[in-house]
């Protein structure tokens, strides 16, 4: 069997349908992993993104489970690459006889995360002897990532929880801004904010799991080697319905301090605190700035923001169905232009949108603190 034999084994074989036939039930793309052992509940929640164009999936935790539908197979049924090849090939070629199956090795700590096999793997011997070109081909030809932009979303999620992990609760200097600012420690729990207190130890960190080059590429780094965040030691993470965060911003606590904030390479997938859109019917504000989105949610208000004025972007407009939304943008000239271009876009949806104005000469922060 030859690579293009193995190329029209994953052609006949749809991950979708492959996923059906090893009774691994999928659900908007989504699967749990095929390593559960290495998920806290059993990835109760799936981890792995499918994609069904491609015939690729990717667990977004476990570094060695993605690939094709042939790396599906044999992750699901503990086998060969040649068994599931042989497996698959049923649908191609019709003739292949269903080859007898492992029984899956039982989790233990240990195990959780074994090297993936590649180089010196764990392939069998006998297969390279006897398939010399397959033999070649594994190791020549890894599975081909997805593709560069789900590389970079993946690389970047992983150095941005390690960040966060690296990170300290909020105290000292960080906790009296956000006090000032009548931001108190339950908010800044409940958001998981948190702040570089030891610049050289988390930067250290990182290095030693992902390298420079990495840390450079997902923007966290400088082209010197450096943390990015030196004066942007406070750190508002951005959360996705299942509580992992997706996206940052970094703000500087010193009133000389320009920019005041920072924010991480790449798209920002999900307004802050999108985790309220949840479609259930019900009044949300919609903020302007994190700080302003913070204070709001101090004073009770179900708040979402959005990075600026003028960030609003038209694919987060269906997020907010059954919503009733009060844009509360600054009252300035971005501020109006921004909550106008908003509201169109939540109109054009369907959804019911206005503009809430604090009075002159004062912005949100001022307004709710006085009311
Ligand atoms: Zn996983």
């Amino acid at each position: 069997m030859d690579k293009a034999d193995i190329e029209a084994v994953k052609a006949a074989n749809p991950i979708l349908d492959v996923l059906r036939d090893l009774g691994i039930p999928a659900q908007n793309n989504r699967i749990r992993c095929l390593k559960p052992e290495g998920h806290a509940h059993g990835d109760r929640t799936p981890s792995v993104s499918v994609w069904p164009d491609r015939g690729q999936f990717k667990c977004w935790v476990c570094a060695d489970v993605k690939g094709d539908v042939i790396d599906l197979v044999r992750l699901a049924r503990g086998c060969t690459f040649r068994e599931a090849l042989d497996y698959l090939g049923r649908n191609t070629f019709g003739t292949a006889p269903l080859p007898p199956l492992r029984p899956r090795p039982k989790a233990s700590p240990a195990s959780a995360h074994p090297a993936p096999p590649g180089p010196g793997g764990d392939e069998p011997s006998t297969l390279q002897e006897s398939l010399p070109a397959l033999g070649s081909l594994l190791r020549e030809s890894p599975p081909p990532p997805p593709d560069a932009e789900v590389e970079d979303d993946i690389l970047r999620h992983r150095v941005l929880a390690a960040l966060l992990e690296a990170c300290a609760p909020i105290s000292g200097k960080v906790a009296q801004y956000l006090q000032k600012r009548r931001i108190f420690k339950r908010t800044w729990d409940g958001q998981r904010l948190r702040m570089i207190d030891d610049y050289a130890g988390v930067s250290r960190k990182l290095e030693a799991a992902f390298g420079l080059a990495d840390l450079e590429r997902a923007g966290f780094f400088n082209a010197a080697g450096h943390l990015r965040f030196y004066r942007h030691k406070l750190l508002f993470p951005y959360l996705d319905p299942q509580g992992r965060a997706v996206y940052m911003q970094a703000r500087a606590i010193e009133a000389d301090a320009k920019p005041k904030e920072l924010s991480m390479a790449g798209h920002i997938p999900l307004p802050y605190n999108s985790r309220l859109l949840n479609g259930e019917p019900g009044q949300i504000y919609l903020c302007e700035g994190v700080i302003d989105t913070l204070t709001l949610i101090e004073q009770g208000f179900p708040a979402v923001g959005v990075p600026g004025a003028a960030n609003f972007k038209p694919s987060w407009a269906a997020l907010f169905r059954n919503k009733s939304v009060h844009v509360a943008f600054d009252p300035d000239a971005p501020g109006e232009s921004g909550a106008a271009k908003a509201i169109e876009k939540l109109q054009a949806h369907g959804i019911e949108a206005r503009r809430l104005t604090p009075p002159t000469g004062m912005d949100l922060n001022d307004w709710f603190r006085k009311g």
